[in-house]
């Protein structure tokens, strides 16, 4: 209860006191103070001092308990001049706390990421007509005149650019007083899109698709639609249908994205389509810039964003639409200090708020499969490519029966598909999803091979940067000359391919062709851009990438796409390897022919019967997911059983060890429910910690939360050395 009035006896006022969250690693909020005549309200944004420091925090909800002993009881510093965190965004934050068991001041702190814009942006200098003519009226003069003359402000360089005079023509009429200074609003980032700017333009199946999909929009409220079309079946032109419908309506629109800094393509698209950019968010931004769009979604002068999965934790106004593309991606799962799923929990936010979401895949995730299946949501399904493109032809190349030359990773067969597409002056990209040289370097002498000093992974060949490097931690040194183990010089071997071998074996067979190696180690996000770009401009003959060029790029040359390693994936015995085998091929073949012409697809496997291999082939997409969906079933495995990960790390092996076992003591009993382990962590040291893993598998209406904050509560005391990392619902298992 809250009680301003003095006290009896005259004791002085209680002050009012709110709870606020700040980013630290609490379980609830702290309590502040409010002093006299200050607004602070569930979701302003707040200085407060904690310890030595002042942080920035956000008013929560909850009772003014006064808990706090009044005379340790601090203030709150200053209250920010920016929209607060709405009830909706709080409620959200709080489910994602509780959902993935984080600290909410950690969740807090990512709907936070944008320390100074909280403060308004700083009014700009413009310039308005004061009514007094100029003493002489020169032709200069007069264009500027003529678009003034109406009284509206211009900043000076609006003013000049628009009527094509230099600024020193501005600066004199300033002088004669015929313009005064007035100041300006901060120009938005971006310009609002329009959703009449381009009409829309759906053939045939895209068309029902839309009409579907605008059915829930218009009807509004939350809702979940899973537009299942294979790639180049016109995907993104059907949403953008929705995205102009929710613009109509006033709202906002969220695009999540796996690599948005690589999509500059996208980003033409839609501003083709509605006459303006998106706003862009990702780490790659920046402080500035990632500033504004944090206060610009705020205030609403941003509509739409295009972001990476944190765009999630933007503050937007009025929001009314997520779509969430290449939904199935992995790299919507964050994990690291809280570890969440963008696209689950784009659902969630889009649940509390009443609105709704589109999810966009070529190859969804079984989980949304399933949702379909049971009615969740809704799946609308486009079979066959825009304008009759053909997808390319697939065939596997049985490696046990054309293996390649000695020494060589490609295949005679795949060699002379590659030949003949430059001839054609076509194409060609030859893909393997590993960085480097090699991934292990041996001494042939004494068979030494090269550690991560503080990772349990072997240290991989950059030759390109003369560096041996863990892919774990970042690691590097030089390649050594001489092995440490035997001291032999010249004596270290390659073992096994990496991109930049594959480069050496291309130049050797094809010495005239433009061969490129995109990478993400070889070039920041700058270089990348440049480099698909040109590939896209056809100025190379062979690619050969990681899975950074497998991602939503249109190549309108490439006709071929050659796998180097189509098993890769398979080898690590967790089962949701052959979906995720299954994606990234359909994926990157998928680059493949795009602009109608003739194109192929060449798998290099040693398991040519493999379910996988079998599934791209036919292009039976549907018979491979049922399968494995009964597979998970049969198995209770997400999503119809669940599971959580917990991961005990130490500096010690035992104190790691011995710490998840007490954990595992420390689980109640309950039906259903059983933890397995502490086994080794499938990456058992990383930057000199030891790893052990428990695995909580449940039902899928069990409490897991609830089981493993019991466990957490009754097990061993904290301690500064041990980590405990929780991931509810992991990628691997
Ligand atoms: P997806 O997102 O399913 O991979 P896209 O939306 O990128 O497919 O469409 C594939 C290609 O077809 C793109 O180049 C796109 O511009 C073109 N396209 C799709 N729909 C239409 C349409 N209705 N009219 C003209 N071009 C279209
Ligand atoms: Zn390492």
């Amino acid at each position: 209860m809250k009680d301003d009035s003095p006290g009896l006896f005259g004791l002085p006022p209680r002050p009012r006191v709110v709870p606020v969250l700040v980013p630290m690693p609490a379980p609830t909020a702290y309590s502040y103070a409010v002093p006299e005549g200050m607004a602070a309200e569930p979701g302003s944004i707040v200085q407060v001092p904690l310890g030595p420091r002042q942080v920035i925090g956000v008013v929560w909800d909850g009772p003014d308990e006064g808990a706090v002993d009044p005379k340790k009881l601090r203030a709150v510093t200053k209250v920010f001049d920016c929209p607060p965190l709405d009830l909706n965004m709080r409620t959200f934050l709080d489910w994602v706390a509780s959902y993935t068991l984080s600290p909410p001041g950690y969740v807090a702190r990512m709907a936070l990421r944008a320390p100074a814009a909280f403060d308004p942006e700083p009014m700009v200098e413009g310039f308005r007509f004061s009514g007094i003519e100029p003493e002489k009226l020169t032709p200069a003069r007069r264009k500027v005149l003529d678009l003034a003359a109406d009284g509206l402000s211009w900043t000076k360089s609006g003013l000049a650019h628009a009527s094509g005079v230099s600024s020193s023509v501005i600066d004199g009429l300033v002088k004669q007083g015929v313009f005064e200074t007035v100041f300006l609003p901060p120009p938005p980032l971006v310009a609002k899109p329009d959703p009449e700017y381009a009409e829309s333009r759906l053939a045939g199946p895209q068309k029902e698709a839309a009409d579907e999909i605008l059915e829930g929009v218009r009807a509004g409220g939350f809702s979940v639609a899973l537009i299942d079309g294979v790639t180049g079946s016109g995907k993104t032109e059907v949403y953008f249908e929705a995205i102009a419908e929710t613009l109509r309506q006033g709202k906002q629109v969220l695009i999540l994205l796996p690599e948005i800094a690589l999509t500059a393509n996208f980003l033409e698209r839609f501003q083709d389509r509605f006459g303006a950019k998106p706003g862009e968010w990702h780490s790659d931004l920046a402080t500035k810039t990632r500033e504004k769009v944090w206060r610009q979604c705020a205030t609403g002068d941003i509509r739409v964003v295009a972001g990476a999965r944190s765009a999630l934790f933007l503050p937007f106004e009025d929001l009314g639409l997520i779509v969430v593309d290449e939904e199935h991606d992995p790299a919507f799962k964050q994990e690291d200090r809280v570890f969440y799923n963008a696209r689950d929990m784009a659902v969630v936010r889009a649940r509390i708020s009443g609105f709704p979401v589109v999810l966009v895949s070529a190859t969804p995730s079984v989980e949304s499969q399933v949702n379909c299946m049971n009615g969740r949501y809704r799946r609308i399904h486009l079979p066959t490519r825009f304008a009759g493109a053909a997808l390319p032809d697939l065939h596997l190349i049985d490696m046990r029966r054309h293996p390649p030359e000695r020494g060589g990773f490609l295949s005679p067969l795949l060699l002379k598909a590659v030949g003949k597409t430059v001839e054609r002056n076509e194409q060609a990209l030859l893909f393997l999803n590993r960085r480097g040289y090699a991934p292990l370097t041996l001494c042939r002498v004494c068979g030494h091979r090269f550690q991560c000093p503080q990772c349990s992974s072997w240290l991989v060949e950059h030759r390109f940067r003369g560096q041996i490097q863990c892919h774990q931690c970042g690691y590097a040194e030089p390649t050594p000359q001489a092995c440490p183990e035997c001291g032999t010089l010249d004596h270290l071997i390659a073992c096994g391919p990496g991109v930049e071998r594959i480069a050496e074996e291309v130049e050797k067979h094809f010495p005239d062709a433009r061969t490129l190696v995109l990478s993400s180690d070889l070039g920041g996000v700058k270089r990348l851009r440049l480099e698909l770009e040109a590939i896209a401009n056809g100025e190379a003959d062979i690619v050969i990438g990681t899975q950074l060029v497998a991602k939503g790029h249109n190549f309108p040359l490439m006709t071929l796409v050659g796998i180097v390693d189509a098993d890769i994936g398979l080898a690590n015995g967790d089962p949701r390897a052959a979906e995720r085998t299954f994606q990234l091929l359909s994926q990157v073949t998928g680059r493949a022919g795009r602009t109608g012409r003739k194109s192929h697809g060449l798998l290099q496997t040693f398991q040519p019967m493999h379910p996988v291999m079998q599934a791209i082939v036919s292009g039976d997409a549907e018979a491979f997911y049922d399968r494995e969906i009964l597979e998970r079933e049969r198995a209770g495995l997400p999503p119809f059983g669940r599971l959580v990960s917990i991961i005990v790390s130490a500096d010690n092996r035992i104190d790691a060890e011995t710490h998840a076992r007490q954990l595992r003591q420390a689980a109640p009993a309950e039906p259903g429910v059983a933890v397995l382990g502490p086994a080794e962590a499938p990456l058992a040291l990383i930057r000199g910690r030891h790893r052990f893993r428990l695995l909580v598998h449940g039902r899928r209406t069990s409490d897991m939360q609830g089981f493993v904050r019991t466990m957490i509560a009754n097990g061993p005391k904290e301690r500064r050395s041990i980590q405990v990392q929780v991931d509810v619902d992991p990628q691997s298992f």
